[in-house]
């Protein structure tokens, strides 16, 4: 999620940073094979596609999008009944949309060609809602916090000027061997090596919903805090001039048709050095897709890659991956002005980082009285009523603060976990992650989405964009 900080805004002095046609070696559908010895079922279907993508979020949807309009044909394989992944949109009964997932593009070539394809209009994020500025308030007891103290200013140009010694990192994960101490130190060490206390509030209103933020190898909090997340807070950043993001996927879908497959999971999968027979199960039935190649955009933990045929060196990979557990909703709040953002800050913790589980922060929308309150889980795996019940407890102390708060009332609610994949620092010195982008090509596989490059829509668009053409295309 990406906030507005508060006043203060950055002056950051800053350098410039800086087809092969597909051959087809089409299966062809051959239902009456081996189909049913290999996944002990036979599918009701079966299609043929130069590419079969799965998982239809932000990467696997700009892959599928980007693949048909340079002439191979697709299908895209999603779990749920939409596309868009983190991508939600509210509409109140009068029609008028909140964004409760992603909010705002950086702006860059991709994100403005992909919105330009379907003809949708960006513009630029409007932060004048909150003239009011932000309330720090401790959400478990309604005690008011102060301001950071220091010049944040000087401590967020010092951290941007570190970050511009790593300009590989807004590539993706190509890290130099051995890798350099910045990257591996926790948050917490960082910190105090380079005095940037003065930073960190503004930092963790952008890096949200890792979990124990202060442990986390630095390097993470430098993919999404990055530069060009830096450029975005300087210069603004975009997003889609109904306020509505899932429009996008949306369009994403009408033009996929029946090129696309909802609510379908992977049954079974079979993939070799000449393509990937992949059967999937979708509510008329299930489908044998017969593909050339085989884009993965999930987040690649065991939990999630039930069916798949992974060998041992990807399962010992993604075995590795701890997650983080984040959650959005939208609430009726009424007795807090439009004007404000209420911040969750701890009053008595270090550098007054909000105790997890709770509340990040609750967003004034467009709409009178109503919030988007982003919730954090930490390593925590919550239910529903237990986010729902913990951000209405946060709300209510807000009457401790001089609010005069009706009982909330919450009106949708998105869980995004699993969130961040992260391994231990040691881990990637060790060079987890060149270990991970070894596996791309490996059995015509591919893989993008945030564990592969950043939780940034427009840099995985950019990096999906280089997959597509130094990989996919080329091999
Ligand atoms: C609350 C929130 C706010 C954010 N705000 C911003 C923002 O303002 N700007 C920004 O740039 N970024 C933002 N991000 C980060 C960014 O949106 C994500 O990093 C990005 O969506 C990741 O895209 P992805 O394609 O890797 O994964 P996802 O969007 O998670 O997509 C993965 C898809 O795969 C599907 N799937 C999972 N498993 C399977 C399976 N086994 N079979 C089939 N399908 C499966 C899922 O249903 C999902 O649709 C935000 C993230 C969150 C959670």
């Amino acid at each position: 999620m990406f906030f507005p900080v508060d006043p203060t805004r950055l002056v950051l002095v800053v350098s410039i940073w800086l087809g092969l046609a597909f051959s087809l070696p089409s299966f062809g559908p051959n239902l009456d094979d081996d189909t049913e010895s290999t996944f002990g079922k036979e599918p009701s279907d079966a299609i043929t596609r130069d590419v079969c993508v799965i998982g239809g979020g932000a990467a696997g949807t700009y892959a599928a999008i980007r693949l048909r309009e340079l002439g191979r044909s697709v299908v895209l394989v999603e779990r749920e009944e939409q596309l868009g992944g983190h991508t939600r949109t509210y509409y109140d009964p009068e029609g008028r949309p909140i964004d409760y997932g992603v909010w705002v593009y950086q702006n860059n070539t991709e994100a403005s060609n992909f919105f330009a394809h379907f003809n949708i209009p960006l513009t630029g994020q409007d932060f004048s809602r909150i003239s009011e500025g932000s309330q720090r308030i401790d959400l478990r007891t309604g005690q008011r916090v102060p301001p950071p103290s220091g010049n944040v200013t000087d401590a967020m140009m010092r951290y941007v000027q570190i970050l511009l010694q790593y300009p590989y990192l807004s590539d993706g994960w190509d890290l130099p061997d051995p890798v350099p101490e910045d990257l591996v130190l926790s948050f917490r060490e960082f910190i105090e090596k380079h005095d940037l206390g003065a930073a960190v509030e503004t930092i963790t209103l952008y890096v949200q919903g890792l979990g124990d933020i202060l442990s986390y190898p630095m390097v993470y909090i430098m993919k999404y805090f990055s530069f060009g997340v830096a450029l975005g807070v300087q210069s603004g950043f975009s997003t889609s001039a109904s306020r509505a993001n899932g429009e996008l996927f949306q369009a994403a879908r009408n033009e996929l048709g029946d090129d696309v497959l909802l609510s379908a999971t992977v049954a079974g999968m079979e993939r070799s050095d000449s393509g990937a027979r992949i059967l999937v199960a979708t509510p008329s039935g299930d489908v044998l897709i017969e593909a050339d190649k085989l884009i993965i955009a999930i987040p690649p933990l065991l939990k999630q890659l039930e069916n798949f045929d992974l060998n041992d060196q990807e399962r010992e990979l993604f075995g590795q991956f701890g997650n983080s557990y984040y959650y959005t909703t939208v609430l009726n709040l009424s007795g807090v002005p439009n004007e404000v953002q209420i911040l969750n800050r701890g009053a008595d913790t270090p550098y007054n980082i909000p105790v997890m589980p709770g509340t990040y922060v609750f967003y004034p929308s467009q709409i009178q009285t109503l919030f988007t309150g982003f919730f954090g889980g930490g390593s925590q795996n919550m239910t529903e009523d237990e986010v729902i019940q913990t951000i209405k407890d946060n709300a209510l102390q807000l009457r401790n603060a001089g609010f005069d708060v009706a009982d909330p009332e919450i009106l949708a609610y998105g869980n995004h976990s699993p969130f961040n994949l992260f391994v231990p620092a040691e881990a990637i010195a060790r060079g987890f992650y060149r270990n991970l982008y070894s596996l791309q090509g490996n059995r015509r596989t591919y893989y993008t989405g945030a564990a592969w490059h950043a939780h940034d829509s427009a840099a995985l668009w950019k990096f999906t964009e280089r997959l597509l053409n130094e990989r996919v295309f080329v091999d």
